[in-house]
């Protein structure tokens, strides 16, 4: 069952156009991230699913129901959609039970939901705590149980991680992550940080400029962009010119498979970590440049014509700058014509 459709879903402030003909179609019990830089459109989106901005154009059904469309505007409180922001935004005058039992509806018993909610986020303990006494990681957990606890049909993030510090970040993610599984909840939600998206995501829509240019699992939008905007802002991306013939491609590296047929000129997508570096006196390419991050390293290689090519490769002992190298490319490339 789908969760949560939008048909172009369009929305202008003046005479930006901050959300422009977005589509989307998310099932039951998946996660999605909304990616795509600052200024795309990704918090304009969630505002306009949770009902706090009216769209000028398009439909939003959630849980089957319809909830926006022309001449129908069902209002944040009656869309079953629970919000997580970026600063929380806990009751600081109600203590964690209250907090988490604040928007469970009449009919349902508070105080058992509290419990169950309280569980779920590991935070039983402390119940009684006022907000200010958690520590950030332990604020989420309780901004999630509270958005969980109606039992919405789908919660809304709002850059969740982005106040967390690195180091925290990355548990919190996870512990997320299975809070939302476990609660078996549909969720959307938006941050501009690649690794992010691809790492927890079971879906990434990549949003560029108002309009969702590709939606798909993390590997399908990493490994198979649909754009070049889409290959160049989902991770990091380089571009050879080519000629395309069907099944293969000639480029200043020779001829390399393509994922799909193209013909003509082209230009195409090679991964850093898709470059094979391989010491060797009569090679073609040159180390130029070095960054060196421990568990791997950023290779900068310089080749005929006045091509670079960035190559993420192990670290290596045997390749410095000034070297000379055999470069190949591993798997096959996508082009854009
Ligand atoms: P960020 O990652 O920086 O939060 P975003 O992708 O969430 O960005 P939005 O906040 O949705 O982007 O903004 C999309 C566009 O709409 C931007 O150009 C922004 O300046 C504009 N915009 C958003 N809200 C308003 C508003 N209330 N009035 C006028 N313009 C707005």
């Amino acid at each position: 069952m789908i969760a949560v459709r939008c048909q172009e879903l369009t929305k202008n402030f003046g005479r930006v156009s901050a959300v422009e003909g977005v589509n989307l179609a998310l099932p039951q019990g998946r996660f999605l991230a909304l990616l795509g830089p600052s200024g795309c459109g990704k918090t304009t989106t969630l505002r306009l699913l949770a009902g706090f901005e009216l769209p000028d154009r398009g439909k939003i059904e959630i849980g089957g129901r319809l909830v926006s469309a022309p001449g129908l505007h069902v209002p944040p409180e009656g869309r079953s959609v629970g919000m997580v922001f970026q600063e929380y935004a806990l009751f600081p005058h109600l203590n964690i039970a209250d907090n988490v039992a604040y928007g469970i509806p009449k009919g349902m018993d508070k105080k058992k939901r509290v419990v169950e909610m309280l569980e779920l986020v590991g935070l039983t303990d402390l119940a009684n705590r006022m907000p200010h006494e958690l520590s950030g990681g332990q604020q989420q957990r309780v901004a999630l149980a509270r958005a969980l606890a109606p039992q919405p049909a789908l919660i809304l993030l709002d850059e969740p991680f982005s106040n967390l510090d690195a180091a925290l970040r990355q548990s919190v993610r996870e512990e997320v992550r299975q809070i939302l599984r476990l609660a078996g909840a549909t969720a959307i939600f938006v941050t501009h940080d690649q690794e992010e998206a691809l790492s927890l995501a079971d879906e990434v829509a990549v949003m560029i400029e108002g309009t969702i240019l590709q939606s798909g699992t993390p590997q399908q939008v990493y490994l198979r962009p649909a754009r070049r905007e889409v290959a160049e802002f989902v991770g990091e991306a380089n571009f050879l010119a080519g000629e395309a013939n069907s099944s293969h491609v000639t480029c200043v590296l020779g001829d390399l498979p393509l994922a799909e047929a193209a013909h003509g000129t082209v230009e195409i997508l090679i991964r850093p970590e898709m470059v094979l570096l391989q010491p060797d006196p009569a090679g073609a390419g040159c180390v130029e440049h070095i960054n060196f991050f421990g568990h791997d390293q950023m290779v900068q290689v310089s080749l005929p014509g006045g091509v670079r090519l960035q190559a993420r490769t192990q670290p290596r002992l045997d390749l410095i700058p000034g070297s000379h190298v055999r470069v190949a490319v591993e798997g096959p490339v996508v082009a854009y014509s």
